[in-house]
């Protein structure tokens, strides 16, 4: 582990980074219910991407430490700390990192996510698809974020370490990764702003359409009871002022029953608390047989009698006319002659049917039911769906969990659950009494759920498509990019006329190729320029070199070899006839008098002669085998290859006669003069010797012989090698 974390800059770096994520993880942002983002994991992709699995392992701890203060769960640290490695190892691998993160979710994060949710989350089974889901969109919009911060602040890749096997990005993979990157941020960010403005206009509207629906019924209910009670009230004037007999009385009662149906039964009592009259006529003769005639513990009787005023009860299950749960209206009428006193109470029994009736015949939303109750907290009435005992007290709890939202939530059913089963709106009636109305928390839910659902899927869809798109866009650069750089790479001279761009290629690349063509053009002509001048030098210097050699090789006098030349020439041409077992005659040759001839005529007239002479040397002996040499002053030497034996003398004797026969001008003035040779030569087979010097030697005793005979004559030596030996 050392050597994980040898560098401490970035050791520091993500710890930094992980207490700042470890507080954006406190406060989570609120969407929808139990749906929130977290964004604080952002810096935990940033320190895999730039630092590597290890670092980024530390940030996470730190974040997911913020996770789970909120969430109040272990799982966290396992599923982030998954996440923050394998998005380091996916930079590692050069992967970009929201390709990581889709893959991640899809093969690792979603399944083991489901797994601990549905092991240590109180949610039902049916959200938990969802959570899951929710969870990778989050991971995928802080692995944007974090991506795209990257781009925008290169500074932080200072803290980026050594990748190994870095590979240089190809600009169509860098310009597929950062479109998709834009277009996955601007579609998510624009699907979860209008999913939430939906949400929010339904969350509203259902508000809106609670509280017009618990307005109307309490109206309604209030209404109901008012022009009841003053029915009551108007009817108790009516008989203090009457002031009839009961035999009297029945008939009026029942004619009022009949006109005000909203009552299941009416009663009028004497000042004893006897029932006096009583519709339906019917039932009361039922139970006039019985003791059940006296109402004196009634609070109904007591509160209109003795305190005379109008009374409305609380809910409770009636009497002698059956058993159902009744609201009783009572009021006191007096004696007409003794105001004061009481002579006794008329009393309806309001038939809460009625509110089932109002419940049904009003117009409300068809998941909307209703509960009213009475200042006891009793239920009144309450809709069918509901199953909620009539003069049952109301039990509910109200505790939202993690759901944040503006609507009224509360549990019927199961009170201790922190999942919330239904949204209400109440009001109080003026007689204390209190209306619900609630409708199912869950179609909200899984509207919310469906809705983000799809727009998740028109997201995928968009990201494939985008991916695909982006794609084509950066080939239309790369593309033509890419084919200037092969043609370019193994380009020839026939080649610069194949078009290789077509017409859909951008101008910005046509006009590089175009640059790039003339350039190359320009290229090939320099070279075949620099070739022509260099093979032109070339030749410059050969000619020069040979002319120096023929300067190193000559005499410059006469034109002639010169010695060194000679010598030099003279083991090839002996090794050639020593093959073909030629004769070779070598012969020296001085001027006669030469002395005389400077003394005489002057130096530049004695090299004239040189000249001269060397003139008729080239053209008597003039095969091109045959070796001519200035030796020194004015001796030459000649080397001559395959020389007839029988004939050589008589050759060197021509050409002596034809020189004593050439006149010699003087330079400068008329006088001309002649000049006379004396040669010694030796005339022996190839093999005779290799040295040049012994072939010297026997010349030059002979054309010591010569001189010494008189001059201007030859003598030649033949040796023949089996004499020799
Ligand atoms: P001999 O018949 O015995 O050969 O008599 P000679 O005068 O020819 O012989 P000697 O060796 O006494 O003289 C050679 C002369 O040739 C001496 C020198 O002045 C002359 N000489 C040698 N080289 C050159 C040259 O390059 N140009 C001229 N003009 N004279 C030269
Ligand atoms: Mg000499
Ligand atoms: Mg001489």
């Amino acid at each position: 582990m050392k050597n994980l974390f040898s560098t401490p800059k970035n050791l520091l770096f993500s710890i930094a980074m992980g207490i700042l994520a470890l507080v954006i993880n406190l406060y989570p942002i609120p969407f929808f219910a139990n749906v929130q983002f977290i964004v604080g994991n952002t810096l935990t992709v940033i320190v895999a991407v730039l630092c590597g699995p290890w670092y980024a392992l530390i940030t996470s701890m730190f974040a997911s430490t913020g996770l789970m203060l909120i969430w109040d769960s272990y799982h966290v640290f396992a599923i982030f700390s998954l996440e923050a490695l394998f998005l380091g190892f996916c930079r590692r691998r050069d992967i970009y990192a929201l390709y990581g993160s889709i893959i991640f979710w899809v093969l690792i994060g979603m399944p083991i996510f489901y797994l601990m949710a549905n092991i240590f989350f109180e949610l039902p089974a049916e959200h938990l698809p969802f959570v899951t889901l929710k969870q990778a969109i989050n991971s995928l919009i802080y692995t944007s974020i974090a991506s795209l911060l990257i781009l925008m602040l290169p500074k932080l890749w200072l803290f980026e370490t050594k990748i190994k096997d870095k590979q240089r990005r190809t600009l169509s993979k860098q310009m597929v990764y950062f479109i998709t990157l834009m277009i996955t941020l601007s579609l998510l960010f624009s699907a979860l702003y209008f999913n939430f403005i939906s949400l929010n206009k339904q969350q509203s509207l259902i508000k809106k359409n609670q509280q017009e629906t618990v307005f109307h019924l309490s109206y309604a209910g209030e209404q109901y009871i008012e022009m009841h009670t003053k029915v009551i009230k108007n009817a108790a004037q009516f008989f203090t002022l009457v002031n009839n007999t009961s035999a009297e009385q029945q008939p009026l009662l029942s004619n009022l029953h009949n006109n005000y149906p909203g009552f299941i039964s009416m009663l009028i009592t004497d000042d004893k608390a006897k029932i006096v009259s009583a519709t339906p006529i019917t039932r009361f003769k039922d139970i006039h047989s019985s003791n059940h005639l006296s109402v004196k513990d009634r609070d109904y009787f007591i509160e209109a009698f003795y305190n005379q005023k109008i009374f409305t009860s609380s809910v409770f299950v009636g009497r002698g006319f059956g058993n159902d749960a009744i609201i009783a209206i009572s009021a006191p009428y007096f004696q007409k002659d003794a105001p004061l006193q009481p002579a006794g109470i008329i009393e309806g029994s309001l038939d809460l049917k009625y509110f089932s009736a109002i419940d049904y015949d009003f117009n409300k939303h068809k998941n909307q039911s209703v509960i009213l109750t009475d200042e006891a907290n009793s239920i009144i009435y309450a809709s069918d769906e509901l199953n909620l005992k009539v003069m049952s007290p109301f039990k509910y709890s109200i505790h939202n969990g993690f759901y944040v939202t503006d609507l009224q939530l509360l549990n019927l059913k199961n009170t201790a659950s922190n999942i919330p089963e239904y949204i209400y709106a109440s009001k109080e009636l003026n007689n204390g009494w209190k209306i619900y109305v609630i409708e199912p928390f869950s179609p909200l839910l899984k509207q919310a759920e469906k809705q983000m659902l799809t727009s998740f899927i028109i997201l995928l869809a968009a990201l494939l498509f985008s991916f695909f798109i982006s794609n084509r866009i950066s080939q239309l650069l790369t593309v033509p990019l890419e084919m200037v750089a092969n043609h370019f790479g193994k380009l020839n001279q026939n080649d610069l006329n194949t078009q290789v761009l077509d017409e859909s290629s951008p101008r910005e690349v046509y006009s590089l190729y175009q640059r790039l063509l003339t350039s190359k053009q320009e290229l090939i002509s320099h070279q075949l320029a620099l070739e022509e001048t260099v093979a032109l030098r070339t030749l410059e210097l050969e000619n020069a070199n040979q002319k120096l050699q023929e300067l190193v090789d000559k005499d410059p006098l006469t034109n002639l070899f010169n010695r060194r030349f000679a010598e030099h020439k003279f083991t090839e041409i002996r090794d050639f006839c020593l093959r073909s077992e030629q004769a070779i005659t070598v012969a020296v040759l001085d001027l006669d008098f030469f002395k005389a001839i400077n003394d005489s005529y002057g130096h530049l007239a004695g090299d004239e002669c040189l000249r001269q002479v060397s003139e008729q040397l080239s053209q008597h002996f003039k095969r091109d085998i045959d070796i001519l040499a200035r030796y020194g002053g004015e001796e030459f030497i000649l080397i001559l290859p395959m020389t007839n034996a029988l004939n050589i003398e008589h050759h060197l004797n021509e050409f002596r006669i034809k020189l004593a026969a050439t006149k010699i001008n003087a330079p400068n003035s008329e006088q001309n003069f002649n000049i006379t040779a004396s040669i010694g030569a030796i005339t022996a087979n190839a093999s005779y010797h290799a040295q040049l010097d012994k072939w010297i030697k026997i010349a030059d005793d002979n054309l010591y012989q010569a001189k010494a005979q008189g001059r201007n004559r030859v003598i030649v030596s033949i040796i023949n090698p089996e004499a020799e030996s």
